[in-house]
């Protein structure tokens, strides 16, 4: 299907690797004109290669930034003033205790996890209105929806965004602006290689054990591959997509055990 955004531009955060770098190949293809931001250079400087040498890719871009830092996003905005796409993204708080967490952690988590996004949203979403036509994505987690015990100051910071994105996008919508949420379970990327390390040190199993452990309760048997996220992010920012607004949309093989 062709999703009908090539020669649009899309700022994709927190794309060296992982779930927006899986975001940022899957809108390249479709000759979405890409700028992946991460912190650190040279892995991000491989991954814009990666994205350029896919088959129809667009012109790639990227700044090394901390979209966590005022400096960080205006300098992401000045390089690149008007987004078509935003995709939203940076590395999730740890997990860990309430009792052990002061303010400055929750502000931390806080800063990351709800106010980069709305900061970003704010800088793109009225000149996307202003035009007509825009799409912004955030990753979240399944776990603003399944809460886990742990995981504090990922699901406050998180519920902050969720709440605040869910009244905005009633406002921008008639003018062209969708905005939605991707709420990925567990999906196969370094990061959850390092918590499944984190856990096995905690409770001294091996690795190995810990995934195991955790494959065998999933329902799907599997992880998610960061590809299945890119794609559905894709289809999100699609042309198709104008009617698709305001929702959370759960990536998690049928984890979740509800009904809706
Ligand atoms: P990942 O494999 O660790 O990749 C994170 C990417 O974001 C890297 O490119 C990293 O590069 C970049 N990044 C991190 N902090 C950044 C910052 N402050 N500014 C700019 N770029 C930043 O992580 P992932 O598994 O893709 O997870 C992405 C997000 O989804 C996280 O918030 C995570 O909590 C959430 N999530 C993941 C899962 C899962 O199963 N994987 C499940 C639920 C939620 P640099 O380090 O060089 O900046």
């Amino acid at each position: 299907m062709d999703l009908g955004i090539k020669d649009r531009k899309a700022l994709v955060c927190g794309a060296s690797a992982g779930l927006g770098h899986a975001c940022a190949a899957a809108l390249a293809a479709e000759g979405v004109h890409v700028v992946i931001v991460a912190r650190t250079e040279a892995p991000l400087l491989a991954a814009a290669q990666r994205l350029r040498a896919l088959p129809g890719a667009g012109p790639v871009d990227s700044v090394a930034a901390d979209v966590t830092t005022a400096e960080g996003r205006a300098r992401i905005l000045a390089a690149h003033p008007d987004f078509d796409i935003v995709v939203t993204n940076a590395g999730g708080p740890p997990p860990g205790d309430f009792r052990q967490w002061d303010q400055a952690t929750w502000y931390r988590a806080i800063d990351a996890n709800m106010l980069a996004p709305i900061e970003l949203i704010k800088a793109t979403v009225d000149g996307m209105m202003a035009r007509g036509w825009g799409r912004i994505v955030n990753i979240t987690s399944s776990a603003v929806k399944s809460p886990v015990d742990g995981l504090g100051l990922s699901i406050g910071a998180r519920s902050g965004l969720t709440g605040f994105v869910a009244g905005l996008a009633r406002s921008t919508v008639a003018r062209g602006v969708t905005i939605n949420n991707l709420l990925p379970g567990t999906f196969d990327t370094a990061r959850l290689a390092g918590n499944f390390a984190a856990q096995a040190q905690r409770d001294g199993h091996t690795v190995e054990q810990v995934r195991a452990a955790r494959l065998a309760k999933h329902p799907a048997r599997r992880f998610g591959t960061p590809d299945e996220l890119g794609r559905t992010c894709a289809f999100l920012c699609s042309a198709h997509a104008g009617y698709i607004n305001a929702q959370n949309i759960l990536l998690d093989g049928g984890s979740f055990p509800g009904v809706f």
